[in-house]
Formats: structure tokens, C-alpha cells, sequence
């Protein structure tokens, strides 16, 4: 996509600092990091987000990302790491290009990656649990 910056940093068209790269993705830091040394992992193909990315990327991502979250928690001498991604703008999305974010997590860092708990409807859940069973049934069969 031509006026997509993550495809541009993909391509190299964009400098980036990047710590790495192979035929399908690159992995830069990012510009406004949540924490020291977060990064985000970007396929070199333009897919929005995970729904539209091929599935042999999205199995790929995870590799990288397992591969390069652990030489980072290395690196970084990081307690955790969040392995999180966005999609759409109601989910936090603001660069349409799939992308995952390796936050390393320091203990005290006080980085609010957090949400509220709410109560769950048991009843009306196992209802959507069958639509959901029944999507994918339907999606597979054809
Ligand atoms: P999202 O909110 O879409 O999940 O995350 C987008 C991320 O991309 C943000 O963390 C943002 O700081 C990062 N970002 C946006 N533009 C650039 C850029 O030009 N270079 C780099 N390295 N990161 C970027
Ligand atoms: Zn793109």
C-alpha cells in the first residue's frame, strides 16, 4: 500500500532501527515506547490485521516473535514481556497495518497495560459459544 508508513519501514523505504529482519518480516523499535525497548513486529506484506493477514504469516509471527522476545528479554535484563496486538481503532489500532508490539516488562515499571473487571453472564456466554462453534464449523466447510 503506497501511503502506508509500516509498509515504507517494511521495505526499508523508511529508516528504522531494527533488530530484525528476515524474507517475510522486520522488527523495529518503536518511535513512542511504552517502555526500554519496546518493539513492533511488522510483516513486509500489507494485511490491516490479524483477520486479514494470510494464515501462514500469522503462524510465522508468533516464531519471530518467540525467537526475537527472547534475546530481547536478554538484552534488556527485562522481567516479562507483552506480546499484544491491536485491531481496529475501538482496540487501540492506530497504524492500519498488522503489527505486534514485544514490550519488555521491568517489576514496579508501572506501564498500564491493565483493564477493569467486570461480571460475566455464564448463561448468555454459553449462548454465543455455540454461534461462535457454529461460524467456525460454517467458515471450514467451505
Ligand atoms: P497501535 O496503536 O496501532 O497498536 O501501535 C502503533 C505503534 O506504532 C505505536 O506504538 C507507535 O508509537 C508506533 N509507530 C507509529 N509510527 C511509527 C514510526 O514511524 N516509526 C516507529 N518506529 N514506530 C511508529
Ligand atoms: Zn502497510
Amino acid at each position: 500500500m503506497s501511503d502506508c508508513i509500516f509498509c515504507k519501514i517494511a521495505a526499508g523505504e523508511i529508516p528504522s532501527v531494527t533488530l530484525y529482519e528476515d524474507e517475510d518480516f522486520r522488527v523495529i523499535f518503536d518511535i513512542a515506547p511504552a517502555s526500554k525497548g519496546h518493539a513492533v513486529l511488522l510483516p513486509k506484506a500489507h494485511a490491516a490485521n490479524l483477520f486479514e493477514l494470510p494464515e501462514e504469516t500469522a503462524a510465522k509471527a508468533i516464531l519471530v516473535a518467540k525467537k526475537v522476545g527472547a534475546a530481547m528479554m536478554e538484552v534488556f535484563g527485562c522481567d516479562g514481556l507483552n506480546v499484544l496486538q491491536n485491531n481496529g481503532e475501538a482496540a487501540g489500532q492506530t497504524v492500519f497495518h498488522y503489527h505486534m508490539h514485544l514490550i519488555p516488562r521491568y517489576a514496579g515499571d508501572g506501564v498500564g497495560i491493565s483493564w477493569k473487571t467486570g461480571s460475566a453472564d455464564m448463561d448468555a456466554l454459553k449462548v454465543k459459544a455455540a454461534e461462535v462453534g457454529e461460524l467456525i464449523k460454517k467458515a471450514e466447510r467451505k
